[in-house]
C-alpha cells in the first residue's frame, strides 16, 4: 500500500547512511562464548557482568517459582498483579541498598520513565549529565519541568547550572553512575555536595554499577560511601543481575507515591513470578559469592592493560566497560567486522551514539570470561589492529 511506502524509503535512507543493522542472533545461552548466525565466538559485548544468566542458582529459582506461582502475575501491580515475591525482592534490594525502601519496575528503562515524571512538574528544573542514558532523557521529556544539560562531568557546568536555576521549585540533578558508552564513574562525591548546598534532589542510574561498584556491587553510592546523601537510586536487574527489571531505591514516601504516580507501574502488567525469584536469587549470590565481583575486576584490569599495551586508545573507562576507539565510523565498523571474522564479537557504535571521530567498538569483559578467553580476544585484537592501522 503506498501510505506505507514511507517505511521502505526510511530503511533505504539507513542503508545508504550505513546505519541499517541487521539483527544479530544468538543460538543457544547467553555466555561468555556464544553461538551468533551459526558462527561460535566470544562476546564482549553482554551486560552479563557476573555471568548471572546461567547461573544454576537463578535457573533453579526460575524453575521452582513456575512450579509454585505459574507463569504470569495477571494484572499491573496496583490492581491484583502484586504477588509476595514482588514485595519480597523489594525488600531485600532495599536492605541490599541500604535504603529504607525499593520499588521494581519491568525494566530500568520504565523506572527512569517512572521516577522522573512522578517527582517533576511545571516550575521544577531538571539539571542532567550530557552522557546520560537515552531512557533518563525520555524520562525527562515526559516531564513538564525546564531542564539543563551539563557538559559530560563538568561540575564548574553544573554549579553554573545550579545557580541559574534558583527560581525554580524543585531542582533534580540526575547522572548516570557509570557512563555506558565511555566506561568512566560519575564524580557522585561532588556532585552530592553541590547539591547540598544548592537544596538539589540528586537521582544516580546505576544501569551499570549494579553488580559491579562497591561492596558486594551494591553500586555507585555504596563505591562512594555516600550512603544517606544520594536521595533516588534506579538501577536496572538485567545487566549483571542476568534477568530482568528497572528497581527505584529510596525512602518509604518515595515508593509510595511512585506506587501512585509512576505510569509504566499503573499501566503495565507486573513482571512473572519466576522474574521476581531470578533477582531475588541473584541478589543472594551477589552476598554468597563475592569472589564473582573480584573475578569481574581482574578480568578487566587484566584486559584494558593488555589493549593499552598494545597500543589502543581506550579513552577515560575505570570499569570493565572499556572502548576501543578507532577513529571514524567506518573504520569502527571495519573492526567490530573484522574481530568477528576472527571469533570476536564486540559491537562497533558510531554517530549518533558517539561523536563521529571518536567511533569505537565497545568491550565489556564479564566474571566468566577465562584468561584464555581474553588472551585469544587479545591476539584478535593485535591482529585486526595493525592489519587495519589502527595501531
Ligand atoms: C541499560 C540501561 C538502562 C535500561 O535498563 P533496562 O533494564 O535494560 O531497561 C537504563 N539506564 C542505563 C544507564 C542503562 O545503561
Amino acid at each position: 500500500m503506498a501510505k506505507m511506502d514511507f517505511l521502505g524509503e526510511e530503511l533505504d535512507a539507513l542503508k545508504e547512511k550505513k546505519l541499517y543493522r541487521p539483527l544479530r542472533v544468538l543460538e543457544g545461552e547467553q555466555k561468555s562464548r556464544v553461538v551468533i548466525n551459526g558462527k561460535s565466538v566470544i562476546t564482549l559485548s553482554s551486560n552479563n557482568y557476573l555471568g548471572l544468566t546461567t547461573h544454576p542458582k537463578l535457573r533453579g529459582a526460575a524453575k521452582e517459582a513456575i512450579d509454585k506461582y505459574g507463569v504470569g502475575s495477571g494484572s499491573v501491580r496496583t490492581i491484583a498483579g502484586t504477588m509476595a515475591i514482588h514485595e519480597e525482592l523489594e525488600d531485600k534490594l532495599a536492605g541490599f541498598k541500604h535504603t529504607e525502601a525499593a520499588l521494581v519496575l519491568q525494566s530500568g528503562f520504565t523506572a527512569n520513565m517512572g521516577v522522573i515524571g512522578s517527582i517533576t512538574d511545571e516550575g521544577d528544573m531538571i539539571i542532567s549529565d550530557e552522557l546520560n542514558h537515552a531512557s533518563i532523557i525520555d524520562g525527562i521529556r515526559l516531564s513538564k519541568a525546564s531542564r539543563k544539560v551539563y557538559p559530560h562531568k563538568d561540575m564548574a557546568g553544573l554549579k553554573k547550572a545550579l545557580e541559574e536555576s534558583k527560581g525554580a521549585r524543585r531542582i533534580l540533578i540526575i547522572t548516570d553512575g557509570v557512563f555506558s558508552m565511555d566506561g568512566d564513574i560519575a564524580p557522585l562525591p561532588a556532585i552530592v555536595e553541590l547539591a547540598e548546598k544548592y537544596g538539589a534532589i540528586t537521582m544516580v542510574d546505576d544501569a551499570h554499577s549494579s553488580g559491579v561498584l562497591g561492596r558486594n556491587g551494591r553500586g555507585s553510592v555504596d563505591h562512594f560511601s555516600l550512603h544517606g546523601r544520594v536521595d533516588i537510586q534506579v538501577g536496572t536487574l538485567s545487566k549483571a543481575l542476568g534477568a530482568l527489571g528497572g528497581y527505584v531505591a529510596g525512602s518509604r514516601n518515595l515508593r509510595d507515591l511512585l506506587i501512585h504516580k509512576a505510569r509504566p507501574f499503573l499501566f503495565s502488567t507486573s513482571h512473572p513470578p519466576s522474574v521476581a525469584a531470578t533477582c531475588i536469587a541473584a541478589l543472594d549470590v551477589l552476598q554468597e559469592e563475592p569472589q564473582l565481583v573480584e573475578r569481574l575486576w581482574d578480568n578487566a584490569r587484566y584486559f584494558k592493560e593488555g589493549l593499552k599495551k598494545l597500543g589502543f586508545n581506550t579513552g577515560a573507562s575505570e570499569t570493565p566497560i572499556t572502548p576501543v576507539i578507532a577513529g571514524s565510523g567506518a573504520l569502527a565498523m571495519r573492526l567490530s567486522d573484522r574481530l568477528f571474522a576472527e571469533g570476536v564479537f564486540a559491537q562497533g557504535i558510531g554517530y549518533p551514539t558517539v561523536p563521529e571521530n571518536k567511533s569505537r567498538v565497545r568491550t565489556i569483559v564479564t566474571a566468566s570470561h577465562t584468561k584464555d578467553e581474553l588472551d585469544f580476544c587479545l591476539n584478535a585484537f593485535e591482529k585486526v589492529g595493525k592489519e587495519l592501522g589502527i595501531i
